[in-house]
């Protein structure tokens, strides 16, 4: 079953060859199917983002979560990627080039762990939603198996990275979670090397992933966002639980490989976390902090009614260079899909229950 769902990408019962015919009537007389979330809609960005909403079924309902193709990566991954070469696998010399017939030579997919959010961010689109529902396992890997097979992708060859920065928060799903990146490594044959998970602070989450072996652990994100617990508190409430102190304790728990960095988001926000004394309070955490660490800058997405402000460019620059001239390695994400509210953030719109 693995083979056919995870290798052969079948979505039918019938097309699964690797069991005899037989059996596979009689599994579905007794009312068994197989399949995996469909994309019953497509976003083209611009750009070349597609944003896809993929339907998950259950026994009851229909729900749609999002999940989004950004061809070439996108800039703050860029830091991700080309320390992931210098480590991960390479393309065995002499074997067939790759298929240059592609419009794109690298990708990141961004998937989402949860329909909804509980975390309640106050800048995020997602939060607005509240928690719906977890997703299974099978749903998580299975949004990856359909954008794979709707943009061809060879896996093995073509350089694909997972984010798992999509709608929700993969912590407070994390058996599941957890259970679909063992789906993706070991049955579809993507790589943890090349697979990032975000986390706005779950220190229970944290303690577990500390434990995971290195080759199913994708490299850690730690949505930091602001430059002290009181600011931190303000936009990100959860920080209340579990402030910047308790999760940086945890994450030194992580056996990070050599030459692995975590990263630390930053979204910021005009006003509020983008002054240039916000810049140097960063700087100061980050390196007293004493991981191999690097910042990903990411400007604010706006959406509809949440009350905060881009941040200008000036600012955006102003932050970065501060950073840099403090000696962390700092990275600003590019916005994809604005303009189809895929980029950072705007997951949201889509959850109609259509049963
Ligand atoms: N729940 C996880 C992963 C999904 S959010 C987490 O919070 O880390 C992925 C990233 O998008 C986080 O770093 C979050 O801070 C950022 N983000 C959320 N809303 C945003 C917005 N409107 N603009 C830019 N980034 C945003
Ligand atoms: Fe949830 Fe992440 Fe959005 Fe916060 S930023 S509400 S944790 S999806």
């Amino acid at each position: 079953m693995a083979e056919a769902l995870y290798r052969q990408w079948v979505t039918d019962l019938e097309a699964v060859t690797t069991l005899p015919q037989p059996l596979r009537r009689r599994l579905a007389e007794a009312g068994w199917t197989v399949g995996r979330p469909e994309i019953v809609q497509i976003f083209q960005s611009v750009d070349g983002t597609e944003r896809y909403l993929v339907e998950c079924r259950d026994a009851k309902t229909a729900e749609t979560v999002e999940t989004v193709w950004m061809p070439e990566g996108d800039g703050g991954e860029a830091g991700e990627d080309s320390e992931t070469e210098a480590s991960g696998p390479r393309d065995v010399p002499g074997s067939a080039p790759k298929s240059r017939n592609k419009a794109w030579s690298r990708a990141t997919i961004c998937v989402s762990s949860q329909v909804g959010c509980a975390v309640n961010c106050q800048f995020c689109l997602t939060a607005k939603l509240g928690l719906q529902r977890n997703l299974t396992a099978g749903e998580i890997a299975g949004q990856v198996v359909s954008v794979l097979n709707r943009q061809g992708v060879e896996v093995g060859r073509d350089r694909v990275n997972l984010v798992f920065m999509g709608m929700g928060e993969p912590f407070l799903n994390y058996a599941n979670f957890m259970a679909a990146v063992r789906l993706l490594v070991r049955e579809v044959g993507l790589s943890p090397q090349r697979m990032t998970v975000s986390t706005s602070g779950i220190v229970p989450g944290i303690e577990q992933f500390a434990l995971e072996p290195p080759d199913v652990r994708p490299h850690l994100a730690i949505s930091l966002n602001a430059p002290n617990d009181r600011v931190r508190g303000e936009v990100m409430p959860i920080n209340r639980k579990w402030p910047i102190a308790a999760i940086l304790e945890t994450v030194r728990k992580v056996r990070l490989r050599p030459r692995e960095r975590v990263t630390f988001e930053y979204v910021l926000l005009s006003g509020a976390t983008d002054r240039l004394e916000d810049a140097r309070e960063v700087a100061r955490l980050v390196r007293r902090s004493g991981l191999p660490a690097k910042v990903n800058l990411i400007a604010w997405n706006p959406g509809p009614g949440i009350p905060y402000a881009m941040p200008s460019p000036e600012a955006v620059e102003r932050f970065r260079a501060q950073l840099i001239a403090d000696g962390v390695p700092t990275y600003l994400r590019q916005p994809r899909g604005r303009d189809i509210y895929a980029a950072c953030g705007q997951l949201k719109r889509t959850v109609e229950p259509t049963a």
